[in-house]
């Protein structure tokens, strides 16, 4: 392994068990469950966004599963806490899906993604991609339906 991998292995390792944005946030607006079945890893992603929808305003996740998952949702929640806008998140989201789906070949770090670089590693692996994945698969969708659900909410009468 040489010294970048095995950093980029601790970088996952010490988000794994830190767990940035883990717990539990009730009542919501948005809430997604997803599951990995490959790899068996679960989690529930729940947020509040802004009246006007553009903000994330509150965020946690609760679930388990392996190292991969939780320090790729553990990254998600320090790149929205550095940055809560639904824009900038989505933007954020993109170049994530287009560095796993690089197979590796990403040889740049991409600035704006921070601790998830770290995960290039992981995308030689396609078994492994799902776990990575699995987080931000839940943030979209929870996106999804806070904004269905939440924004409007009281302007019906
Ligand atoms: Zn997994």
């Amino acid at each position: 392994m040489n010294p970048m991998e095995q950093l980029y292995q601790e970088v996952i390792l010490d988000h794994a068990r830190q767990k940035h944005g883990f717990g539990l946030l009730d009542p919501c607006q948005g809430s997604s469950f997803q599951v990995n079945p490959t790899c068996g890893d679960e989690v529930t992603f729940r947020l509040n966004l802004s009246d006007d929808g553009a903000t994330i305003t509150d965020y946690a996740w609760d679930g388990d599963g392996c190292s991969i998952s939780r320090a790729s949702l553990s990254v998600m929640c320090q790149l929205i806490n550095d940055d809560p806008s639904v824009e900038s998140i989505e933007k954020l989201s993109k170049q994530f899906h287009e560095l796993m789906n690089s197979r590796g070949k990403v040889d740049a770090e991409i600035d704006e993604l921070e601790d998830a670089n770290a995960f290039v590693g992981v995308a030689k692996f396609p078994a492994r991609i799902k776990c990575a994945l699995l987080g931000w698969a839940a943030l979209k969708d929870a996106i999804i339906q806070a904004r269905a659900t939440g924004t409007n909410a009281g302007e019906t009468e």
